[in-house]
């Protein structure tokens, strides 16, 4: 069976920041790249708010760079999903594609990173990137003095549709609802911002568009009646899924999904197994404190190897 000192599993910020610092560590890590190649980002369009990038720069081809810099530093990036993990003992079982191969890990760090929910509309695939967003702080720049929805009642719907109200001309909350989810001082917030309109008992029928992007939202009272409202944005915030699926329950998990770690660190509930980036970190699900957490994963799965010796 293949072995290796440090097995990273998925691709986006946090594990290519692992591999970069695993890689220079000598640890000679194997990346498996999972189900979204660049995770995340690959679906945005430019990022800003990267440091370094004076001009920014598409997600994809940000995405691009991590791997070429990971790859030219010694990481064996493969394509490929890690279907299952055997973490009952060290070393490692990790089992790629169903069973094609399987991998002996003496550290595995884990940056699934969490997929964002979407409403499950046809039209919402056609215009994901045209329009349609699951990330205002990514986004929200290019909608400047325009009209954007944001749909959901939780804490995140409210702190996005705050967000955007400084930037755009107006912002419509759509609330399945008669009530928010949202904690008490976030309700409050939205309630005092002028230029936020809040839609409650409210659904989204259909995302309009035409081959520019999203030019509207056919809307749906809970009392049925249906119309449109005209809009240049549309903004999911009706939460995100942490991809755990091939742990099978052998990792603590926070209340909310995801994995859980030492407060102030990457370590997990069993030794040598770390978490960095979104599947342990619903608070600030950003590139840059993805990877910063990618790198101290790396940084305690080297020192956990030297422990050993
Ligand atoms: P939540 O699960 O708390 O809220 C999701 C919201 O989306 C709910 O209002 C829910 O409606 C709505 N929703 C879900 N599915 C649909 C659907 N198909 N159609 C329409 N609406 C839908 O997720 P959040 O991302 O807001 O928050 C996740 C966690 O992170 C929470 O614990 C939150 O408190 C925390 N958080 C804290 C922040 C802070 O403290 N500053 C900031 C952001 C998040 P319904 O209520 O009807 O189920």
């Amino acid at each position: 069976m293949e072995q290796v000192k440090c097995l990273i599993v998925g691709s986006g910020p946090a594990g290519y920041t692992a591999a970069i610092y695993a890689s220079r560590a000598n640890l000679s890590p194997i990346l498996y790249e999972g189900m979204e190649p660049g995770g995340q980002l690959t679906t945005t369009t430019d990022i800003e708010n990267f440091p370094g990038y004076i001009d920014g720069i598409s997600g994809p081809e940000m995405m691009e760079q991590f791997k070429a810099q990971a790859v030219r530093l010694g990481t064996d990036s493969r394509y490929g999903i890690v279907t299952s993990l055997d973490l009952s003992k060290r070393p490692f079982i990790a089992t790629i594609d169903d069973g094609t191969h399987t991998i002996e890990a003496q550290t595995i760090i884990i940056s699934t990173g969490a997929s964002a929910k979407y409403l499950g509309l046809p039209s919402e695939a056609t215009f994901r990137g045209q329009g349609v967003s699951a990330c205002a702080t990514c986004d929200g720049f290019f909608y400047r003095k325009k009209i954007v929805a944001v749909v959901g009642g939780g804490d995140t719907a409210c702190e996005e549709a705050s967000y955007l109200s400084s930037l755009c001309e107006k912002v419509y909350m759509i609330v399945r609802k008669d009530h928010f989810r949202a904690s008490k001082a976030m309700i409050d917030r939205v309630h005092k911002i002028e230029n936020i309109e809040i839609l409650f008992e409210h659904n989204t029928l259909e995302i309009l568009g035409d081959d520019k992007g999203v030019n509207g939202a056919r809307l749906k009272k809970n009392s049925g009646e249906v119309y449109d409202v005209k809009l240049d944005g549309f903004f999911l915030a009706i939460g995100h899924t942490p991809n755990v699926k091939m742990l099978d329950g052998q990792l603590e998990l926070t209340e909310e999904g995801y994995i859980k770690t030492e407060p102030g660190r990457t370590k997990t509930s069993i030794e040598g197994v770390f978490a960095a980036g979104d599947v342990q970190d619903h608070h600030y699900r950003q590139a840059i404190t993805a990877a910063g957490s990618g790198c101290a994963a790396a940084l305690e799965a080297e020192r956990f190897l030297a422990s050993l010796i």
